[in-house]
């Protein structure tokens, strides 16, 4: 059925826990399979049991999954899902998406079992064992799942390795962005999809009513709260995530020192992190273009002046800068160095992305200065603190831009916020006038597809059309009108040039031409009563058709079939063959014929007598 289903499993009106069922020309896809940082509970992954109702396994249900990136809240729950659930079926991701995501899930294992005790959660067996079933993709390849099903990923910018995929199953689409953002930012080039017009673009929606000032002047604002603070001899704390913002800040202060010519040191705690910087190496492709040139001579991810963190530094004197993971400030280094140096007002610490509640990263940020950092030891908090939101997102205006350029036939808003996606809802309504959907977690939402009917097309009209093409319109944007004519023989239909479908058809060519124009006095109210009455006598006499006045005063009769007899008694070529009538399709608009012509062309119609023409006056 040319129907595509839709239910949100996670990501539905909010955002984490991505992970959205399509269903398309008779396939199910799972996109996304992620966990939600907000919470601790069976929350936290999707409800899996939801697809197979209690009975059977995933893999009877779900023809393949597919992960757009490496972020937890895109693929935290995949070795749950494969190994704990048990799915058999493929795994798409992207070669960089492969690499690193165990890295994380592994990271994420680690905090959850060893250091909050979790019991009954995935292995690192079941994190290795999941990965044997991913298949990884390259960008614009086109992979086939199976004999109907094919999948295509796109350049997301994001983070290293992001995609956006392109499903198809029979004639319908969907595309399915992930995380993505629309500008280049100093490591990852812009999003990138061509005009694939599916049925269904599903778009993240994190930033749906915000148009953010421009990234230089958030940098800006960044490199002088640093120094600031070391030209007071102050210290920098800047908690990061292991991937993504920290690389790309990275780069923007190695090049400041270098410019300002400073000599403060900088340093980034190891393990993680450095192991991430690692991948930027190895996936230097999917980085931006500045990085791929720069990378001929110098490899931007090699810093002068960044060098490993040695915790025996974090006492020590004087000023310097630290990136340190969790960017959440939930355990970990940044946690322990935010501890010794959050008492003094010189310290600032910046924070580079979104935190959860519950962590302490968020409580300083809403504005809490008397903190428990230990059971029974509440801290006065001293030192600055500063958020810059360097989250890699579109904004309301990417969305739009993005729905531009692929030309979807509906749009469908998940990972954000409901109130959020009113706003834009509304927007993609009102100026691209596209249905758009919205569900929330469990929602099923049903498209119905326009039917399509393929047309062979001539080469002969196929070729005209190119050279007006070329010639005519500047602007091979706009869509142009064809004019041909649509021929239906032998169960086929094609759409040839006029003087072909009369050969096909064995048709002699005719005119219709009215040059009759009546000369009325009392032009503006008479022409107008005339039309009035010829209109009102056309739709008597064409019941079964449709007849229109329009409001510059034509009179549109759609789709009237006009009967040519082949060899009509004017015609000197004369086989015998009487019992070959074809018909065809004509729209017939006038305007200002008098009543007379207006019967007696009528009458033509009726009989399938060939029109003549009627002289003016
Ligand atoms: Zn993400
Ligand atoms: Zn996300």
């Amino acid at each position: 059925m040319p129907d595509i289903k839709i239910v949100p499993l996670g990501a539905g009106q909010d955002v984490g826990r991505s992970c959205i069922l399509v269903t398309l020309g008779g396939k199910n896809i799972m996109l996304d399979c992620g966990m939600h940082m907000g919470f601790n509970d069976d929350r936290r992954f999707p409800d899996f049991s939801y697809i197979t109702g209690g009975k059977g396994t995933l893999t009877e249900y779900i023809d393949c999954v597919i992960i757009s990136h490496f972020h937890l809240d895109h693929c935290g729950a995949l070795p749950y899902m494969s190994e704990m659930v048990g799915f058999e079926g493929p795994i798409y991701m992207t070669h960089p998406t492969k690499a690193i995501a165990p890295i994380l899930l592994e990271d994420y294992r680690k905090i959850t079992v060893d250091k909050k005790g979790e019991v009954n959660f995935f292995t690192s067996q079941m994190i290795k064992d999941c990965l044997k079933k991913v298949v990884a993709v390259n960008l614009h390849q086109t992979v086939f799942v199976d004999d109907e099903l094919q999948i295509k990923a796109y350049y997301a910018g994001h983070v290293l390795g992001a995609g956006m995929f392109y499903i198809r199953a029979g004639t319908e689409s969907v595309l399915y962005t992930g995380d993505y953002n629309m500008t280049p930012d100093r490591h990852l080039g812009a999003a990138w999809v061509d005009k694939c017009r599916p049925t269904l673009l599903i778009t993240e929606s994190t930033y749906a009513t915000t148009i953010r000032d421009s990234k230089r002047c958030r940098e800006r604002d960044f490199l002088k709260k640093v120094h600031e603070t070391i030209e007071r001899g102050g210290k920098v704390l800047i908690p990061v995530f292991a991937l993504g913002r920290a690389q790309e800040l990275c780069i923007l202060l190695e090049s400041y020192w270098d410019r300002m010519n400073l000599k403060v040191p900088i340093y980034f705690s190891t393990g993680l992190t450095e192991k991430a910087t690692n991948y930027y190496k190895l996936f230097i492709t999917w980085t931006n273009q500045k990085i791929k040139n720069t990378f001929v001579d110098r490899n931007l991810f090699e810093f002068k002046h960044i060098k490993p963190f040695n915790r025996a530094t974090i006492d020590n004197p004087g000023a310097m800068v630290v990136f340190a993971t969790p960017g959440m400030l939930h355990g970990g280094l940044s946690l322990e160095i935010f501890k010794k140096w959050c008492t003094s007002e010189k310290n600032t610490i910046i924070m580079p992305g979104y935190c959860v509640a519950g962590t302490v990263g968020h409580k300083i940020l809403s504005g809490m200065r008397k903190i428990e950092l230990q059971p029974g030891k509440i801290v006065e908090i001293k030192m600055q603190v500063q958020y810059m939101s360097f989250s890699a997102h579109a904004d309301a205006k990417g969305i739009m831009q993005l729905i531009r350029m692929c030309e979807p036939e509906n749009v469908m808003l998940v990972h954000g916020e409901a109130k959020k996606m009113e706003f834009l809802k509304s927007k993609i309504k009102q100026e691209l006038n596209l249905d758009c959907f919205n569900p929330a977690n469990g929602e099923t939402v049903v498209i119905s597809s326009r039917p399509s009917l393929p047309v062979d097309m001539s080469l002969k009209l196929l070729k005209h059309k190119t050279e007006i093409g070329d010639s005519a319109s500047p602007t091979p944007k706009c869509s142009r009108i064809i004019h041909g004519a649509l021929l239906m023989k032998d169960s086929k239909i094609r759409l040839l040039e006029q003087e072909e479908a009369l050969q096909e058809l064995g048709l002699p060519k005719h005119e219709l031409r009215f040059t009759s124009t009546v000369m009325l006095q009392n032009a503006c109210r008479s022409e107008k009563l005339t039309m009035t009455r010829l209109h009102d006598h056309l739709k008597k006499l064409l019941s079964t058709h449709s007849v229109k006045m329009t409001s510059d005063g034509h009179i549109l009769i759609e789709s009237v079939l006009v009967k040519a007899q082949k060899n009509a008694e004017s015609t000197t070529e004369s086989d015998g063959d009487d019992s070959s009538i074809a018909t065809k399709s004509i729209l017939v608009s006038w305007s200002y014929e008098d009543e007379d012509l207006g019967s007696y062309l009528m009458e033509t119609l009726k009989n399938g007598l060939p029109p003549p023409t009627i002289k003016a006056k």
